[in-house]
């Protein structure tokens, strides 16, 4: 196969090794149910209890405080729904950002079409909100605020400790979609002040299809699958080993790698080069930013075609989210911050992570302004 540069780790990662290796055992010999009691069982049990350690020990929290999902998606739409069903004798206010992902945008919707009353903060150019308008957002019938940590289409880091106190203070539930931040930046639920608190597998080298909720001790939340009362009751059907397992070395893995120094420094070099194509603006956050998002808009071009012409060279990129890469609307993203329908149109994010090396960032240093330039002058858009 030619050279691939994947350049799209904010949409999915490789599968670590040592996941690869953690897991092996599971899906040939020890295929136990862990709800089983003979040894065979028991084997999956352990392995199940033992993940579940390793995440706690990330996150700065006890063992009974991490729940096991199937994805991001699942534990954000549980933490949400259930949050303020949790809550529903306070009132029915909802605090969160125009930027979320469509995971918590569209359970927001749903819970807007069905009664609640959504406040969206405002967002600044870069992707910040302001803390005084949250704070006087804060109503007494807010029952919920769920700010995400970190942006996945501008890797913009949001002041998620600062938020924690605000929360706290006005005693309303926190929750976080802390699916990019996680195995990224530091993520001690203590610290950060979250009662909830949603991650993925697949965002950090584990297998896609499983997810984790961190609840706070003390917190009843409601199911969101009933059954045969898995996970302490929360969450049924039978645990996905193969996925735990993975998530779990993955993440030890991940963190392992922390602070993402070298993931920076070509971060900050694959910028400052994307920057040097005229008429190119860098999005997000220039500062508070995830080490390895790299986010831009190109003046007169139509961000689909820019992928696909990188794709001809091997590199894998993204317009920024997955879910918005299928449809003519301009990522609701870039629109908050204030960027023009047509502007929008012309974004594009390069995600890293560890595996990447120096010649990757220099191919596509090398490539991307022939690309640009390529497509500019094919463009109706493009006044030269
Ligand atoms: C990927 C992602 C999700 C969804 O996670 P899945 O496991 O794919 O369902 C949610 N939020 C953010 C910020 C993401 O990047």
């Amino acid at each position: 196969m030619e050279k691939l540069v994947y350049l799209d780790n904010a949409a999915t990662t490789r599968i670590s090794q040592k996941a690869i290796d953690a897991v092996m055992p599971f899906l040939t010999d020890n295929y136990g149910n862990p709800s089983s009691l003979y040894s065979l069982g028991q084997k999956s049990k352990v392995a199940l209890e033992n993940s579940r350690k390793t995440v706690a020990d990330v996150l700065a929290c006890r063992p009974d405080e991490v729940y096991f999902t199937g994805s991001g998606t699942e534990s954000i739409n549980w933490a949400i729904k259930s949050a303020v069903k949790a809550k529903k004798d306070i009132g029915k206010h909802i605090i969160s950002t125009k930027i979320e992902h469509p995971a918590v945008k569209n359970t927001l919707k749903y819970l807007g079409d069905n009664g609640y009353d959504i406040t969206y903060l405002e967002s600044d150019s870069v992707g910040q909100i302001s803390l005084d308008e949250l704070r006087s957002s804060i109503r007494s019938d807010t029952v919920l605020i769920s700010i995400m940590m970190a942006n996945n289409e501008i890797g913009t880091i949001l002041p998620t400790a600062e938020i924690g106190r605000i929360a706290s203070e006005a005693g309303v539930l926190f929750h976080t979609d802390a699916v990019q931040a996680v195995a990224h930046i530091p993520t001690d639920v203590g610290e950060l002040g979250v009662d909830l608190l949603s991650l993925s597998g697949h965002k950090l080298g584990a297998v896609k299809g499983v997810g984790v909720l961190y609840v706070k001790k003390g917190l009843k939340l409601e199911p969101l699958i009933h059954g045969g009362g898995q996970e302490r009751g929360k969450r049924s059907g039978t645990e996905n080993i193969f996925g735990i397992v993975t998530l779990a070395a993955a993440l030890e893995e991940a963190v392992s790698h922390m602070p993402l120094t070298q993931v920076t420094k070509l971060r900050d070099k694959l910028i400052e080069g994307v920057l040097k194509i005229p008429r190119t603006q860098l999005t997000g956050d220039p500062v508070n930013r995830l080490p390895g998002i790299a986010s831009f808009v190109f003046e007169g071009i139509e961000g689909e075609s820019l992928l696909l012409l990188l794709n001809q060279h091997g590199i894998c990129a993204s317009s920024g989210s997955a879910c918005s890469s299928d449809s003519l609307d301009p990522s609701h993203v870039l629109l908050a911050l204030g960027l023009s329908h047509e502007t929008a149109h012309g974004s594009l994010r390069l995600s890293l992570s560890v595996d990447n090396t120096e010649q990757d960032i220099d191919f596509t240093l090398e490539k991307l302004p022939i690309v640009v330039e390529k497509l500019r002058m094919m463009s109706p858009l493009w006044k030269g």
